[in-house]
């Protein structure tokens, strides 16, 4: 049975990091200083605060400047307006990132009104309305890390969009619908999937381009899955249940051996068995997440690119 060829989100990510590096000596050679990007952070959240880290660490490995303001749990949605604001003022911040998800006692709707707040010139994360708006016209300044980095894994492992039927299993605005989108812009047909759509394995079967964003481990199995698809796996699951991971992996199989050691095993929303029906997919780890943060450092040196040229 042939496998699956592999997307190597890892290699595509490398690759693109070193190319950023001499657009980013170019600009401070130019401007006299490096792209900056500004993070905040809320509370004492460990899976944010471990992604603050590491998005900090890419930042500084490609020369920019970047910095993270650190906000108690107890700050108000006024505090964090404010530093926002501070930081849209600021002329060594091309990109602005607040990392989700904020306390929940700051109420429903909070995110949205943040990312909202951030100016659409310095929104790397592509969250707030008009960056959203703007890529629904096909006229897209920042776009969302994770599915823009999808393009970009496709784009360059050669894969065509154009003319192709897509799925997109989830509709979160983070992930499912700017996926739709940047899909229907490549001229894709796309169908978006969710919940309630009934005959989901049928419908996600038609699909030659397959992206899942459910946030299910393993919830994409064989049957979902034309064969030669090339399949996109965004979720990312920290699985801790064995029986979980006994579904995934078999008995003497290195991953569930490291989960017997571990503990806990990080999967995608694709089983790994449908290696043996589709034609191209993303691993989980190693598939499209290096790429989010890559995309990062890509928006935020277009930011940065776009900003000098708006203020001259
Ligand atoms: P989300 O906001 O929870 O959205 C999940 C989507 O999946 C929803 O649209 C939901 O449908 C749909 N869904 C859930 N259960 C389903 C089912 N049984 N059948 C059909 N559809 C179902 O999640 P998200 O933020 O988009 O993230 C999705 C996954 O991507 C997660 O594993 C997350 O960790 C991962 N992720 C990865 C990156 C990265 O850097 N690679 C970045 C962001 C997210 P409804 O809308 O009907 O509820």
């Amino acid at each position: 049975m042939t496998k699956a060829r592999k997307l190597d989100g890892q290699a595509v990510a490398a690759v693109m990091r070193e190319e950023i590096k001499p657009e980013v000596k170019a600009f401070v050679a130019a401007h006299g200083r490096p792209p900056g990007l500004g993070i905040v952070l809320v509370g004492a959240d460990p899976a944010s605060q471990v992604y603050v880290r590491n998005k900090l660490k890419a930042a500084e490995e490609v020369g920019f400047y970047a910095d993270c303001t650190y906000l108690p749990e107890t700050a108000t949605l006024k505090d964090v307006l404010a530093e926002v604001e501070r930081l849209n003022r600021s002329s060594k911040h091309d990109g602005i990132l607040v990392q989700s998800p904020l306390p929940k006692a700051m109420g429903a709707g909070a995110t949205q009104k943040v990312f909202d707040a951030i100016a659409v010139t310095k929104d790397v994360d592509g969250f707030a309305a008009e960056s959203v708006g703007l890529l629904s016209q096909n006229r897209p300044h920042l776009v969302a890390c994770t599915p823009a980095g999808v393009i970009e894994l496709l784009v360059r492992e050669g894969i065509t969009m154009a003319g192709t039927r897509a799925v997109v299993l989830g509709r979160s605005d983070i992930v499912g619908k700017p996926m739709a989108l940047l899909l229907l812009h490549r001229d894709a047909t796309v169908t978006i999937c969710h919940s309630r759509t009934p005959d989901l394995a049928e419908t996600c079967r038609q699909a030659d381009i397959l992206v899942a964003a459910v946030g299910r481990p393993g919830f994409v199995t064989p049957d979902f899955v034309k064969p030669g698809a090339t399949v996109v796996d965004v979720g990312i699951n920290q699985v801790t249940d064995p029986k979980v991971a006994a579904s995934l992996y078999p008995e003497g199989h290195p991953r569930f051996e490291g989960f017997k050691t571990r503990g806990t095993l990080l999967v995608g929303d694709v089983h790994p068995s449908v290696e043996n029906v589709a034609g191209a997919l993303t691993p989980v780890p190693g598939g499209d997440g290096p790429l989010t943060i890559t995309m990062l450092m890509k928006n935020t040196l277009l930011a940065a690119q776009a900003n000098v040229v708006a203020t001259v």
